[in-house]
């Protein structure tokens, strides 16, 4: 329980913090006449200066799109006051894909193909919608509960086009790594569906092996290596129980031309996702 319980506009209590991140802070709440908890994201409105219009206009895509599939967090409840806005999600207990990852090491290739499977699911739903995620990263991807085989959430979606120019100055200025970003954004020449192929290719090798494949010692060499796509399966020994189709798969999701990436349709018939049922045996 918290020490200074505030009243989130009348109906909610928020609690403890869950989180934060590139332009919000994500508190528990819980519902007061029904006791039940939500995830609370809390935005500052000075970040949406002038294009409110445009935040309202998408939160209500993101509350009719978030509740039609499994794999997304619902947005249940959406309010303002002077200064901040509200959002209340479903609650997930069972933290981010990151620290899992951090914990574990690694995954192994099954359990890796059926995580990536998963999202890549609820990615093309999304993508169904007309929704580009656009941050798509590990940190975005939360467990529903801390169960072993709990379902994973893909959270964080819908307002990043909207809040775009300032969140990029914030990721670029204070969050440091641009780790996920496709090569286009840099070079300002889109940043369509493919952005979130590409971000699904650089958390499937995260998954493998453990470690991003463009860390460079600065962010403008990260940034460099992106935009020429210099990665490598390397070290050996972290990629050596990992099948050729498996870093198959991650070469494609790592195309360069966003017009020759695999949409999330297409992703979903490689042979490193389509058969569900599937066991995975190392290049010799
Ligand atoms: P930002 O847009 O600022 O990155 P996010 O929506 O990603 O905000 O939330 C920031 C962090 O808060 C997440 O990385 C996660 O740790 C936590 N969080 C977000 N949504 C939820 C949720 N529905 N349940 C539990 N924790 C959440
Ligand atoms: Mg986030």
């Amino acid at each position: 329980m918290p020490s200074h319980p505030v009243t989130v506009p009348c109906q909610y209590r928020t609690g403890k913090t869950l989180g934060s991140g590139t332009y919000a802070i994500v508190k528990e709440a819980v519902h007061i006449k029904t006791g039940k908890y939500y995830a609370c994201k809390v935005i500052n409105k000075k970040l949406m200066e002038g294009r409110e219009f445009m935040v309202r206009n998408e939160i209500a895509v993101l509350k009719r799109v978030s509740s039609g599939h499994r794999n997304i967090v619902t947005l249940h409840d959406y309010f303002e006051t002077t200064n901040n806005l509200y959002l209340c999600f479903d609650l997930c207990t069972g933290g981010e894909l990151f620290d899992r990852i951090c914990a574990k090491g690694n995954y192994f290739e099954a359990d890796a193909a059926n995580l990536v499977r998963t999202i890549m699911k609820a990615v093309k739903y999304i993508h169904d919608s007309g929704i580009v995620h656009r941050d798509l990263k590990p940190e975005n991807l939360l467990f529903r509960t801390p169960a072993e085989d709990a379902d994973i959430m893909i959270a964080d979606f819908g307002l990043s086009r909207v809040m775009e120019e300032e969140r990029f100055h914030l990721l670029t200025e204070i969050c440091g790594t641009p780790g996920y970003m496709a090569p286009e954004i840099f070079k300002k020449t889109g940043h369509g569906k493919p952005v979130d192929i590409w971000a699904m290719g650089v958390i499937t090798y995260f998954l493998l092996a453990g470690y991003t494949p463009f860390d460079r010692e600065n962010q403008h060499a990260e940034m460099e290596a992106i935009i020429a796509g210099d990665y490598k399966f390397e070290p050996t020994e972290y990629w050596n129980n990992v099948s050729q189709t498996a870093k198959d798969f991650v070469s494609e999701c790592l195309t360069i031309d966003p017009t020759n990436r695999p949409t999330a349709a297409i992703a979903l018939e490689h042979s490193w996702l389509a058969d569900e049922t599937a066991h995975f045996v190392p290049d010799p």
